[in-house]
């Protein structure tokens, strides 16, 4: 491909015109200008020259002044009216000086006397060559100029850059094409604006050494970021800022000077439109910093900004506070309904929190239902209390998940900047101890770090290490405390309790350590070493022939919640050989409100196995009569305070007659606990009540005064 620039260009055709009328001489200058051009024609009279003036452009015309028919000097009009760069050669046989002047004078390149000598024609020809090929190669030069001119202007135009010129003032003396697209301005409405209207504001500082840069070389600037304004008024789509974030080179334009100096004359800049790169790093940034699923900060970010805070509330002597909220039994939602409500939950929960915070606050989520909370500046406890209580209460009307109606309660634990710690670790560790009180205290509410907190952590560390210990030692221990039928006397079932025997402490109730047992997950342990023992002694009063009764054994929600619970629990049995229908099993009525649905079906598959099942401290919870029709249930046992409330000579209590009635109309058992006086017996048994349990008939037994227990009765 020829460049565009090729030099053959430049030799272009030259034409030449013999106006003559005389043969010979024709002839002659014919084969003497035939050597030079490329083009020769020629005309022996005035017609014959018009006729080819009209169809060609000439660069040399020879004119003989003298034709038959047409005057010569007409004919030099016209060529100087229609083809004035051609290079006109007079031949005239008038000899007169003022002729030949008058032709000069109207335009023509030389002038020649009649007769001529060679020589001097072909000089005087040479000279036209010359003089039309230096204006052929002068005329291409310029085009080729042009074109450059053009190609540079439209690289400049094409590049997406802006590139711009600046003079000594710093106003705009060149703008490509880009800044309409970048900016929106037509570049002619900035020409001879200075550069400070499309900077921005707070970038104008920044932009007065860079924009309009002086320096050159190494000391000019370099990949300067800078934000410019775009026109105002331009419509911006939803992606768009309102400004144009760009990278920007940019140097001091100078013109030498004939004494070898340089002359400032303004700035040459180019700036990239770099936005679009922002923009995406500000995503990556947010997602580094931001929790994906509900676009609150995370972990990191929370930190970054707990420490910025804490080194303000330092110099500043303000209170911080910091939260750690936890949601209640999240995973059952998670277990029961699925990962995509949880999700949602969240999501609509992160919303209703962050509704009751100031833009200043940070909620964070930092685990899967953990989130953190740090009010930067606050003016005393109270108010920390107050977000706490506002959170709790945003909280309390259902939520509305896929047709499911989610109610959430969330504990929360609060420390304070300088009182309960000065760092972070500390605050966030001492948030995190009040969140535990929280959840022990019954969960759903908030509470501030204590020193004693503290003390009461450490302690269940210990006991937590204890109880791990214990199982492995195999501390633990099963007493029995029987049940009465009212009317006999006789024994009709054993609750089996279970007790730590205790290195130091000697023996231990269940209520201390149970509740620790779930929280660390070592329920699921415990109960399979109680679930042995109840079955190995079910077996062996079973084997020594004893008197059959019903050995009921406590379970803990987190165990019924265990997907494999039915599994292991009928394999248990069965791998010890217990009796049909020797075992049953005792929950409570919140344990059943955790998840219904799921509750449901394991006890109904218990129940197939030959289960019963009770319901533990009836009463104390929902007492909803809808769940007793649905669930499999024998035996209900009315909880000790209500019993404990029957006085002697009081006119007993109406709940407990309530409870009396209604299992009686819907057919169940039922037992009444924590028995200890007479007077509640009797009335009971007034009441209709089957069975009873208590210390008035006895107390909790270990095996060996159990099994003396139940072989009296076979006397
Ligand atoms: P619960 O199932 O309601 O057990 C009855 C509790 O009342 C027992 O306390 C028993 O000793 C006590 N009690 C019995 N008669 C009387 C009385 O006349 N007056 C009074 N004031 N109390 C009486 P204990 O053994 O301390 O058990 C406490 C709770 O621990 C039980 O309440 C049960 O919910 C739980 N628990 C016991 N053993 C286990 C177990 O093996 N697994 C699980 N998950 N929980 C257990
Ligand atoms: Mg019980
Ligand atoms: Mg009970």
């Amino acid at each position: 491909m020829p460049h565009a620039f090729d030099d053959r260009q430049s030799a272009l055709p030259i034409r030449a015109l013999i106006v003559e009328d005389e043969a010979l001489s024709l002839e002659t200058i014919r084969l003497l200008i035939g050597q030079h051009v490329s083009q020769v024609d020629t005309a022996r009279s005035g017609e014959a020259a018009y006729t080819h003036l009209h169809a060609t452009d000439y660069d040399i015309v020879l004119l003989d002044l003298t034709l038959p028919d047409a005057s010569g000097h007409e004919i030099m009009r016209h060529l100087r009216e229609r083809q004035p760069d051609a290079v006109v050669i007079v031949v005239s046989g008038n000899d007169s000086i003022e002729s030949a002047i008058e032709t000069l004078r109207a335009g023509a390149y030389d002038y020649l006397r009649k007769p001529y000598r060679a020589e001097e024609l072909i000089k005087t020809l040479r000279n036209a060559v010359q003089k039309v090929k230096l204006r052929h190669d002068n005329r291409h030069y310029q085009h080729r100029l042009q074109q450059s001119e053009q190609l540079h202007r439209l690289l400049v135009n094409l590049s997406p850059d802006l590139i711009y010129t600046l003079d000594i003032e710093g106003r705009f003396t060149y703008l490509s094409d880009s800044i309409a697209h970048m900016l929106g301005y037509p570049g002619i409405e900035l020409i001879g604006q200075h550069y400070s209207r499309i900077v921005h504001e707070e970038d104008l500082e920044k932009a007065r050494y860079r924009v309009n840069e002086r320096r050159k070389g190494d000391r000019a600037t370099r990949g300067h970021e800078l934000r410019f304004k775009r026109k105002e008024g331009l419509p911006v789509g939803p992606e768009d800022l309102p400004h144009v974030v760009a990278e920007l080179n940019s140097m001091g334009l100078y013109r030498p000077r004939p004494d070898g100096s340089e002359e400032l004359i303004g700035t040459y800049g180019v700036a990239r439109d770099i936005s679009a790169r922002k923009q995406a790093e500000a995503t990556i940034n947010f997602q580094a910093y931001h929790d994906q699923l509900t676009g609150l900060p995370n972990r990191a970010l929370f930190r970054d900004r707990l420490n910025q805070s804490l080194a303000q509330a330092k110099r500043q002597g303000h209170l911080l506070a910091v939260m750690f909220m936890d949601m209640d039994r999240f995973k059952l939602v998670n277990d029961t309904l699925g990962h995509l409500v949880g999700d949602r939950l969240l999501q609509a929960m992160s919303q209703r929190i962050r509704a009751c915070l100031r833009e200043a606050d940070t909620l964070a989520r930092i685990g899967g239902d953990e989130f953190m909370l740090l009010l930067p500046q606050i003016p005393n406890r109270e108010s920390a209390a107050m977000i706490a209580r506002k959170v709790l209460q945003a909280l309390k009307s259902p939520f509305l998940i896929d047709g499911h109606e989610l109610f959430v309660t969330m504990s929360i634990g609060i420390a304070l900047f300088p009182d309960d710690g000065e760092t972070m670790e500390l605050l966030a560790k001492h948030a995190d101890i009040a969140l535990y009180h929280t959840k022990d205290k019954g969960r759903d509410g908030y509470h501030f770090f204590q020193q004693d907190l503290n003390a009461s952590l450490n302690i269940r560390m210990k006991l937590e290490t204890e109880l791990r210990r214990g199982l492995q030692r195999r501390e633990f221990e099963v007493y029995y405390q029987p049940q009465f039928a009212i009317a006999s006397r006789r024994i009709v079932g054993m609750e089996a309790l279970v007790r730590w025997r205790h290195p130091e402490r000697g023996m231990v109730g269940p209520d201390e350590f149970i509740p620790i047992a779930e929280d660390t997950g070592l329920i699921a342990p415990l109960s399979e070493q109680v679930l042995q023992h109840v079955c190995q002694q079910a077996r062996q009063w079973h084997e020594m022939g004893l008197p059959r009764v019903n050995l009921s054994i406590n379970l803990s929600a987190s165990q019924i919640e265990q997907s494999e619970f039915v599994e292991r629990f009928t394999s248990t049995l069965q791998a010890n050989r217990v009796p049909e229908r020797m075992i049953g099993i005792e929950i409570t009525e919140s344990m059943l409100m955790r998840d219904m649905d799921g509750s449901i079906d394991k006890l109904r598959q218990l129940a197939g196995f030959g289960v019963e099942i009770s319901i533990d401290d009836f009463g104390t919870g929902y007492s909803s009569l809808n769940y007793l029709k649905r669930l499999p249930i024998h035996t209900i046992k009315i909880d000790k305070s209500f019993v404990q409330d029957i006085h002697p000579n009081s006119e007993g209590t109406p709940i407990v007659a309530g409870i009396a009635a209604m299992s009686h109309g819907l057919k169940l058992n039922m037992v009444a606990e924590g028995v200890e006086t007479e007077a509640q017996l009797n009335y009971l048994e007034q009441l209709g009540c089957q069975s009873c349990q208590g210390y008035f008939l006895s107390y909790p037994l270990d095996p060996k005064k159990a099994t003396r227990l139940l072989a009296l009765q076979t006397l």
